[in-house]
């Protein structure tokens, strides 16, 4: 018996139950796994008819997809994801339980309440009301609940792309995080931040090698001294603006909505105005590099006769080579890198049926949104799928409150998301796939 209730209704108890099963990843297989949660996900949908493929890609690293069938099965079909795992929580460090689910102060809390249990619980709830009701999407739609997005995707969306593309077959969008959050602005409007691009990610070894020996001695070859002064180079560096479409339409939006005029010569100056969220948007004007560790010797008068660091690189789509070409002029000749993660940047138009669709949704839910493309500094599935040639998007729509850190939310200790915001993306996200 499919229990009665709107899909308004039951996103919050979808949210608060996925939260309580704990999908701690800590990126090397020790944590409890998705399998609880994605068989979970799966009994929702089987429920309302569908017929569900949960996938193990290693023992409890477990995806889940399925296909609704739209009106005009003809046409491409639009695929729907969002990740079941959650980054580790320190109890101790919180407020509330991480994976208590707990309603207070009109938010669910818990580890994955934005980042991304909620969407993952919006896209269950509307999709259980529109098979109840018996409305189908337009088109095909797939929906996949996938493992190990937070330590790279390599055993979830990556996993699947490489051993089960046919999952996904006719799919040329996709939506799914970060995005479609609101941003409040001036003349109680609210801007709302929607996906269109990423940067791409090189996560790098460097290793310095010397000659080992005694500390006491006179030693020009120190494997610490080179490392060290390549990670102050790499780490002190400060790339050149450069403005791809997506960032330079959502400063010309941002600064618009502020009353600011644009000043090509200093596109980051309406920054100032965006609070915390500067943080992030900020770092898509550029590349970067942060060292992130450090590792060489054993005691104080051994000199090692090898030295490592690594350091987190990020670079704009369509900057990839002048960041590596960077990157090595900055190592230097005694040191050298490899990869410890490597993935694109994506970028797509802002523009067509997919967009109208999301920003029509948008409007007619909240007559003051504003929406605007940008660009995720960090990394999702999405670059998974745009591997199948699909465009990706980030929109998983929350109207939040004027005074959320939202940025400061992912990852981040009393993670929250507020009840009404859950509602607001349902009614989004339903008539987003009425058009869609
Ligand atoms: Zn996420």
């Amino acid at each position: 018996m499919v229990q009665a209730g709107t899909a308004e209704d039951e996103v919050v108890r979808l949210c608060q139950e996925l939260i309580r099963i704990d999908t701690s990843n800590p990126g090397d297989h020790s944590g409890p796994g998705e399998r609880v949660a994605a068989e979970y996900v799966a009994e929702k949908l089987a429920e309302v008819g569908l017929e569900p493929t949960l996938l193990e890609s290693r023992p409890g690293r477990a995806s889940v997809v399925a296909r609704i069938e739209g009106e005009d099965p003809g046409r491409d079909a639009l695929l729907l994801h969002g990740h079941l795992d959650v980054v580790p929580a320190r109890a101790e460090d919180w407020t509330r339980d991480p994976f208590g689910g707990e309603i207070a102060d009109g938010c669910v809390w818990g580890r994955g309440a934005v980042d991304m249990k909620d969407m993952d619980a919006m896209i269950l709830a509307v999709v259980r009301e529109r098979l109840r009701e018996g409305r189908r999407p337009p088109r095909d739609v797939v929906v996949a609940f996938l493992a190990d997005e937070e330590a790279g995707g390599r055993w979830g969306a990556r996993w699947l792309v490489d051993e089960h593309p046919e999952l996904f077959e006719g799919c040329t969008e996709a939506v799914g995080e970060v995005g479609g959050f609101s941003l409040t602005v001036p003349g109680d409007r609210r801007m709302y931040l929607i996906e269109a691009a990423e940067k791409g990610l090189a996560w790098m070894r460097l290793t310095a090698s010397g000659t080992a020996g005694h500390g006491s001695m006179v030693h020009p070859d120190n494997a610490v001294t080179a490392v060290a002064a390549a990670v102050a180079r790499l780490g002190s560096h400060e790339f050149p603006i450069r403005l791809t479409k997506t960032v330079r339409a959502f400063l010309e939006r941002t600064c618009l909505a502020y009353g600011v005029e644009f000043d090509p010569d200093h596109p980051e100056k309406c920054l100032e105005e965006i609070g915390p969220l500067a943080r992030m948007i900020g770092a898509t004007l550029r590349n970067t590099l942060n060292p992130t560790r450090l590792d060489a010797g054993y005691k104080v008068n051994v000199i090692p006769q090898e030295a490592t660091a690594q350091v987190d690189g990020r670079f704009l789509p369509g900057h990839e080579e002048e960041f590596f070409a960077t990157v090595d002029e900055l190592l230097g000749p005694n040191v050298t890198r490899e990869f410890v993660h490597h993935d694109l940047a994506v970028e797509t138009e802002y523009e067509g049926a997919l967009v109208a669709a999301m920003e029509a949704a948008l409007t007619s839910e909240d007559p003051g949104a504003l929406p605007v493309p940008y660009c995720l500094s960090g990394g999702t599935d999405a670059k998974a799928f745009a591997r199948l040639g699909m465009r990706c998007f980030g929109f998983a729509p929350l109207r939040l409150p004027p005074d959320l850190d939202f940025s400061g939310m992912f990852h981040g200790v009393d993670e929250r998301v507020p009840v009404d915001g859950l509602r607001f993306g349902v009614r989004v996200l339903d008539r987003f796939l009425d058009r869609a």
